[in-house]
Formats: structure tokens, sequence, C-alpha cells
């Protein structure tokens, strides 16, 4: 279409375009409806088929078993930042944070209100440049469990695989990586993701849960903040964001047939983030990462220029190029270009060309 942009926007961040088509040519009425899918009740039958479809999605593309469970909750990563120690940990336990970028650090900040906490390692001091290695963690004894971040959205630094915590159950903010790469999910006890980034439209979060840890939830905690809650009701304890879940389970479908799998998506995901990477490498006196190599991330490339004259020039220009959204975080500054599952391989190419000129013209 003439006036789509490539959009590196970090969240809401942009939608494969099949699944627009769809959605649009599906607006009016879904199926033989003769209502919108956003017009149903969640509790009719073509929305409960939407319902376990997308669930079904997101465990085969991620392959796990009965031993989890996958819970839809709205109020954002925000309110798991809350939720999670709530209903893992009591008031006396201790939980363990990897403190590696902004949202581990508000995810522990929240923490705080809930249960003790410890934590294990922090990258403040190095401006969230690095990722700790499995020997840099200080583990407290017996955690009720032990939390990290994935992919730090604004630092431009994710984990090449999970941290190894021995026996405490590992909590993973996968908000910017989820459904980008294959997981182990038996050495996780927790895996949750906001929708906005790589699977929907914003307003819902995925918690995949080992069945196990839902019996550590309180009868006291409030209805909506209790796992057990959610689990019993089937993800419907109060109205669910519909056309939201009706989306998510398009983009699994599509990851579906576009890749086949995962592993075939986070081979492309790390083709696309290399090309930005080589151009940064290719010019290294003019651009510079913000994360140190073994830390970048596939997701967000998040790098500066040599003044705030030329990031705003870059900035200005890239969008002549249709090169839409690339403004940096405002506590980070330069560039941020995030490359979720939908971002093409053309719009990853474009902005590896403009970068190229750019840096050849002002270098
Ligand atoms: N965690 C990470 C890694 C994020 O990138 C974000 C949002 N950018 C959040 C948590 C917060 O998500 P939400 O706005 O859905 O609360």
């Amino acid at each position: 279409m003439a006036n789509r942009v490539f959009n590196f926007s970090a969240g809401p961040a942009g939608l494969p375009e099949p699944v627009l088509q769809q959605a649009q040519a599906e607006l009016l009425s879904y199926g033989d409806c003769g209502a919108s899918i956003m017009e149903i009740s969640h509790r009719s039958e073509p929305f409960k088929q939407i319902l376990d479809s997308a669930r079904n999605g997101i465990r085969t593309l991620l392959g796990f078993n009965d031993d989890f469970e996958v819970l839809l909750i709205q109020g954002g990563s925000r309110l798991q930042f809350s939720m999670i120690p709530m209903n893992l940990a009591s008031r006396d336990q201790t939980a363990d944070y990897i403190v590696t970028g902004a949202w581990s650090a508000k995810a522990l900040e929240e923490a705080h209100r809930e249960c003790n906490v410890h934590i294990s390692w922090n990258g403040t001091d190095n401006g969230f440049d690095r990722l700790p290695g499995n020997e840099a963690l200080i583990r407290s004894e017996d955690p009720a469990f032990a939390y990290y971040c994935s992919n730090e959205t604004i630092h431009g630094i994710q984990f090449p695989e999970a941290p190894d915590y021995g026996a405490a159950p590992l909590v993973c903010d996968a908000s910017s990586d989820f459904l980008s790469r294959p997981v182990d999910l038996q050495r996780h006890g927790l895996i949750y993701a906001c929708a906005q980034k790589n699977i929907g439209p914003a307003g819902l979060t995925v918690v995949i849960i080992r069945r196990d840890l839902l019996e550590r939830s309180s009868d006291e905690l409030p209805g909506y903040l209790n796992f057990k809650s959610h689990s019993a009701a089937n993800s419907m304890y109060n109205t669910p964001p519909t056309f939201v879940i009706y989306i998510m389970d398009l983009v699994c479908k599509w990851i579906i047939n576009e890749y086949g799998g995962l592993d075939s998506l986070a081979k492309t995901n790390r083709e696309k983030a290399e090309l930005l990477y080589s151009v940064i490498d290719r010019h290294a006196g003019f651009y510079s990462c913000h994360a140190q190599t073994a830390s970048r991330s596939n997701m967000n490339v998040v790098f500066r220029l040599p003044s705030d004259e030329l990031t705003a020039a870059f900035i200005e220009q890239a969008a002549d190029h249709s090169l839409a959204s690339l403004a940096g975080h405002r506590s980070v500054g330069g560039i941020r270009a995030s490359i979720y599952n939908a971002m093409p391989r053309a719009g990853v190419e474009a902005l590896a060309r403009f970068m190229d000129d750019f840096a050849s013209t002002n270098g």
C-alpha cells in the first residue's frame, strides 16, 4: 500500500500486513456472524474458538506441555510487575532480581512493595550496556523466584539464553522478544509478555505459568490480581479484550504459515539484526552501539551518532525515505530501530542502505 511506511516503533509496533488485511476483510462481519468480532459476546461459540485457537497457537509455537497454562490478562506488563511478586512470594519471602535495564529496574521497584528483594546483579553503573554471565550472579538462599528481562527494549540488550538459576522458578519478562525465537520453557516457572510488540495491538498480556505455581496464590488477594481467578475462569474472569485476542490468533497463524515455527523465524530475526549491526561496525567512528557486542539485541538496535544535530537530521531524512519512528527512548537518546517479527527484511535492508549513505555523506 502506497502510504504505509517501514515502521520501527518500539511498541505499539507494526503488525504483519496479511494480518491487517484479513482483519480488514472480516471487520464488518466475522464469518457468518453478520457482526464484527468486536460486536459479539465473549461467550459466543465463534469467540470461544478464537480464544482456544490463540492459546493453542502460542502452545504450538513454544512447544510446551500441560504442565504450563496460558493466561490472558489485561493491565499490560506493568501489572505483572506487581502481580508476580504478589502471587509467587509471601511478604516475608525473598525474590531475586537481575537488574539489566529500565524495565527490570521498574519491576524491582514494584516488587519492593510486595516482598523482600535481593539484587543478584545490577547493570546501573555500566549504563545498562551489558548482561551478566551466570558466574556473575549472586544468588540468595532459596529465593521464592528469580526474575529477569530477556530483552531490555530501551537499552537494546538481549540475553542470548536464559540465566541459570538452579532450582528457583525463573520468571521472565519477554515483552519485547516473545515468539521471536524458541525458549526453553522447562527452565522457567513463568514467562510473560505484553502484546503490543510482537503479537498484536495493546491491551493484553500473555502469562505462561507452570501449573504448580498457581497453588502459591493466596485467597486474600483481590480477585483480578490472583492468577488462580484467571485460571479458574479460563482467562474470562472479566470480559477479555476480544479484538486483541482475535489479532493475536491471526499473528500466531501468520508465523506458522510464513515460517513454520520459531527456529526459522529466529534465524530471520538474527539476519535482520546482523544487517544493521554490520553497518554500525563498518562506520564505527560515526555510529556507536549502546550495547556491548555480546549483549546486542536482535529486536531493538540502539545506537548513537556523533552529535544531537546529526541525530535529528538522521531521523528527519529517514522519514523522507519512509523509515519511521527511529528516535531512541528519551532516557538513552540516539536512534532505536525496533525490528520485531513483523518488520519485513525489505524494511531492514532499506534502513541499512540509508545508514550507509548517511554515514558516507556526513561522516
Ligand atoms: N517490559 C518491557 C521489556 C517493555 O518493553 C515494556 C513496554 N515497553 C513493559 C515491560 C511495560 O509494558 P506495558 O506498557 O504493557 O505495561
